[in-house]
């Protein structure tokens, strides 16, 4: 059979639909997939009916290129059409709907998931932007150039996930919530306004960028980062401006990612922080390695600064702080966290919580009876803690989205809690925690313990031995680990080591209980004793010790 392409043109619709001979369908925009073989037009029912195929054996060769009506010997193709799409909403209103709101990690999971347990529901997520799916934890690698192509960012193509069956409304905004009739409002890229039905509904809304309170954020050459358009405006910047210097405004996860960033793209950069020392979720110790690992790689570091404004003078931006702080940068980036965004929400009269997160319970629902939310916009259940707190993380968006899609497809799952795991890699240092640091600890009524320890990833003996730096606080009464942080080369294997913290909190073990733990051992990955127990027998020895006092 040959390879060439047919062009069926049909009155009364107004799509082209083009296809090679053999090949599997093509996906046609107004819903319908056409596959043409000799002989033979193929209907496929998509995307809520996907994997149906409707076969009309048609009594004409296709090779030949057909335009005009195709009323190819006595086949109304437009007529077939039209019963294929007739039968589809048919088949798609005695469904139940579920509908969701936010096409990123919560809210695609949630889709996922509910396809997976009910196939029955009919899917839709609405999408305010044009990049469903999108790992937005890559851009700062995208922008440093380690990664070369935007596109690589997706978790998976519009197109799988319009292949499981669920239905994509890409730039379209959801504007309000009517529980009472369960219908969502939305309007799309041009401003035209829908009323959407649904049985279930899931808010994956997710975050915005904080604001602080600087003057002139509105600046040409100031930025924030969090969704892709953010990323192509950055983009787009250096590479039409070829910026030298930058200041990057915070020292969080994204902000030291971002410093590496540009570092990569050869520009001066300068971090600036309010608190004393970087990455502030790891204690101070800790924070101040990766404070070092900056500074060995060329970037400047200001700590126990407050930025009061960005002015702009000549070709460059003026950054002014706290304490006589100035520095000049063609580029300014702020990251200064985010904040949850439930404005949707409360045009449903969802709850919210201290953080202004969406509450919901350990099955994600919001107190609006058939409304679950997930991911940045709400609060997150702490295992250790008991209770929510606001901890917005794509780890747990991820988690959270697949429980309130499987409940609002029916079925009957639980979140079983954040431990507040987090990892980040500057330069060629890993910073990993999990759990809960002393202060916090003791907040919460514990009575912490904290030991730290330097020891090697692995033989020394072997080549390549790298320090790693671990603090482990347990309760001194009970013995009860409560967290865990550690920092070390980027090829020591940081990540999984917390990790193992991570997985004996979630089992509520001891530290002496992890000393029992059978971990693997190999000279150049490890010690026979594993850093995680040697640092786990340490605490416990200081622990026995405090008690003979
Ligand atoms: C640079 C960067 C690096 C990160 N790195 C990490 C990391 O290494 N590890 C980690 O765990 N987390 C990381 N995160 C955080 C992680 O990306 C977020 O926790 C995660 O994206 C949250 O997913 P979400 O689905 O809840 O919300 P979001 O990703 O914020 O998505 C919200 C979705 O809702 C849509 N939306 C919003 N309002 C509407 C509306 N009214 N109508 C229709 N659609 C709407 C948006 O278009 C979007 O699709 C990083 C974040 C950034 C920005």
């Amino acid at each position: 059979m040959s390879e060439r392409a047919n062009v069926i043109e049909v009155s009364g619709l107004t799509k082209v639909y083009q296809t090679a001979m053999g090949r599997p369908p093509l996906r046609a925009v107004d819903g319908v997939d056409f596959a043409v073989r000799q002989g033979e037009f193929f209907g496929f029912l998509g995307p809520n009916g996907a994997g149906k195929t409707t076969t009309i054996r048609m009594l004409t060769d296709l090779t030949r290129p057909t335009s005009g009506n195709a009323r190819v010997l006595g086949f109304d193709l437009a007529r077939e059409v039209t019963r294929i799409k007739q039968k589809m909403v048919r088949e798609r209103n005695s469904m139940p709907h579920l509908l969701i709101i936010g096409g990123s990690d919560a809210g695609i999971s949630a889709a996922l998931r509910a396809r997976e347990v009910n196939p029955a529901y009919d899917v839709i997520v609405v999408v305010a932007d044009r990049y469903p799916n999108y790992s937005i934890c890559g851009l700062p690698f995208w922008l440093g150039g380690e990664v070369a192509d935007w596109r690589a960012l997706a978790h998976r193509k519009a197109g799988e996930i319009e292949a499981q069956g669920i239905h994509l409304l890409l730039e379209h905004t959801a504007q309000a919530i009517d529980p009472a009739v369960k219908m969502v409002t939305i309007v799309d890229e041009v401003g035209r306004s829908r009323r959407i039905p649904y049985d279930s509904l899931v808010i994956g809304t997710g975050a915005v960028p904080a604001r602080p309170p600087i003057k002139g954020l509105e600046q040409p050459g100031v930025f924030f980062l969090r969704t892709m358009a953010d990323g192509f405006a950055l983009h787009d910047y250096l590479a039409a401006q070829s910026p030298a210097s930058a200041v990057v405004v915070g020292g969080g996860y994204i902000g030291l990612e971002m410093a590496e960033a540009l570092s990569r793209r050869e520009m001066q950069v300068t971090l600036v922080e309010y608190l004393p020392s970087v990455l502030t979720t790891l204690d101070p110790p800790l924070g101040t390695l990766v404070g070092e690992e900056l500074n060995r790689h060329g970037v400047t570091v200001a700590t126990g600064v407050a930025v009061e404004a960005i002015n702009q003078q000549g070709q460059h931006l003026i950054v002014a702080g706290s304490g006589g702080f100035r520095a000049e940068a063609d580029l300014v980036l702020v990251a200064t966290g985010v904040r949850t965004d439930a404005r949707l929400a409360l045009t449903a009269g969802v709850e919210t919580g201290r953080w202004g997160a969406i509450r919901v319970n350990q099955a994600m629902e919001t107190n609006v009876p058939h409304v679950y939310a997930a991911g940045d916009c709400a609060e997150t259940y702490h295992r250790l803690l008991e209770r929510h707190v606001y901890l917005p993380l794509g780890s747990m968006a991820h988690k959270q989205g697949r429980v309130a899609g499987e409940n609002a497809g029916g079925g009957q799952a639980a979140f079983h809690g954040t431990l507040g795991t987090q990892v980040v890699k500057v330069f060629d240092l890993v910073a990993a925690r999990t759990g809960l640091r002393d202060a916090e600890a003791r907040e919460a009524g514990f009575d912490p313990l904290t030991m730290q320890i330097e020891t090697w990833d692995h033989k020394v003996y072997y080549p390549g031995a790298h320090k790693l730096y671990l603090r482990v606080t347990g309760d001194r009464r009970t013995g009860q680990l409560l967290g865990a942080q550690i920092v070390g080369h980027r090829a020591a294997e940081v990540s999984k080591r917390v990790d193992v913290f991570a997985t004996a909190l979630f089992n509520r073990m001891t530290v002496g209980e992890l000393g029992d733990i059978d971990l693997s051992y190999t000279p150049p990955l490890s010690t026979p004793w594993d850093a995680v127990q040697v640092a786990a027998q340490a605490w416990v020895e200081r622990q026995e010790n405090l008690e003979v006092k």
